[in-house]
């Protein structure tokens, strides 16, 4: 894997796709420098051995040149973390670029306007992004976050840097950290999948099938196979066009002795809200009207004991409701019992959506060992797939 430290980038220039795709509120203030953070220490090594950096990127999903979507706002949040005045260029492409990278000097650093304005950058044109690269003498790429799409920037602009393109560190660690968990695991592994569909988390099972021991099944999904299996599930969140996999699934799990963990009791509230009703009850005998929202407190007992028996841990997705806080004690018995494995010895890796909201929302982001920054791209790398801007720079 080529990485940053393969490189000396004195006098070089550095063209580095980043991920500043981050929220703004009303005045157009970022409002989570997380992924400008997690830059950081790509370009501080840069920096530090006497290169320049030029900081690509996208900002939301504009339609036209709106302003509102310019990467100008984010100029000052940059410039106080990396603590190096960030220059800005209102374009991505052309003459006035051209001008501003004559004039870069070592040390410094220029952030390039929204390369989603033009829209060649998410068709993945080859010719504007060989204007892209033109700006650097090596490609980096840093943003993870976009890394499962072929864009211009992200995947296509590779080819124009045959010997001089490499992982920037976040990219780096994310691959290798996945890797711990899908090839090179300590048993037991324990997979956490929860949320709410199981259409959404098929593709992840059918490929952490063979790498695990353990499968808890938890959350709204778990229903569909609470019902596939003959329970009543009351009004709880069911797909029942996925009743068939469910059993297709269980199925294979055997078949590969990996061992499924279904909850054996849940949290029913009467209404979808913080307030509802509530009864604890057998996981299939739940009441008609009444909907499951939260594991119970055996099947808390069961998770809790086999993920600290675990060595290396997946969690993808809540086990419960976990946004209401009244149906957030099963995702907070998960993090804990990751927290206590993590202690002991295990690694533990939270990636995908939903389960990392949930472990920084309850405060566990540092007693894990990885939290995962990209949403869609480490779902695609747990469905292993193979991802368009890690496959351009292994090429
Ligand atoms: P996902 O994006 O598929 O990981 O789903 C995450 C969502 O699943 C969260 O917003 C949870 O509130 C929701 N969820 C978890 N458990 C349940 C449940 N028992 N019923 C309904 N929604 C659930």
């Amino acid at each position: 894997m080529k990485t940053l430290d393969q490189f000396n980038f004195q006098n070089k220039k550095a063209l580095i796709r980043v991920d500043f795709n981050v929220p703004l509120n009303s005045d157009f203030e970022v409002t989570d420098t997380t992924r400008i953070e997690a830059a950081k220490p790509t370009i501080i090594k840069i920096l530090e051995d006497g290169g320049s950096c030029i900081l690509m990127s996208h900002l939301g999903r504009p339609k036209n040149s709106e302003e509102e979507f310019s990467l100008r706002h984010v100029v000052d949040a940059a410039s106080n973390i990396l603590g190096v005045h960030v220059k800005f260029v209102k374009d991505c492409v052309g003459d006035l670029v051209e001008e501003a990278i004559a004039n870069l000097k070592s040390g410094e650093i220029l952030l390039l306007e929204n390369l989603r304005y033009y829209p060649e950058e998410q068709k993945g044109e080859k010719d504007f992004a060989e204007k892209l690269s033109q700006w650097g003498d090596v490609y980096v790429n840093d943003a993870f976050g976009t890394a499962h799409r072929a864009h211009a920037s992200t995947a296509v602009i590779a080819q124009f840097f045959p010997e001089n393109k490499c992982f920037g560190y976040l990219l780096a660690s994310e691959i290798e950290n996945v890797n711990k968990v899908l090839s090179d695991s300590e048993s037991p592994v324990t997979a956490i999948i929860g949320g709410a569909k199981v259409s959404s988390k098929i593709t992840i099972i059918e490929n952490i099938l063979d790498k695990v021991d353990h499968l808890i099944i938890g959350g709204g999904m778990a229903f569909t196979f609470v019902k596939a299996k003959g329970g009543s599930i009351g009004n709880s969140l069911v797909e029942d066009d996925k009743q068939e996999l469910a059993l297709e699934i269980l199925k294979k799990a055997k078949a590969k002795n990996v061992e499924v963990h279904l909850p054996v009791d849940t949290i029913a509230a009467d209404d979808f809200n913080n307030a509802a009703n509530t009864q604890t009850v057998p996981i299939g005998e739940i009441p008609e009207g009444w909907m499951g929202v939260d594991a119970g407190p055996k099947t808390r007992e069961n998770f809790a004991e086999v993920i600290k028996g675990s060595k290396t841990i997946l969690f993808n997705g809540p086990v419960g409701v976990f946004e209401m806080p009244n149906f957030a004690k099963g995702t907070i018995a998960v993090c804990e019992a990751i927290a206590e494995a993590t202690t002991n010895g295990a690694f533990s890796l939270v990636g995908g959506g939903d389960s990392v909201a949930a472990v920084k929302q309850f405060d566990f982001g540092d007693k894990v060992s990885y939290v995962s920054t990209g949403g869609g791209a480490m779902l695609e790398m747990l469905e292993g797939k193979t991802l368009p801007g890690i496959a351009a720079i292994m090429e």
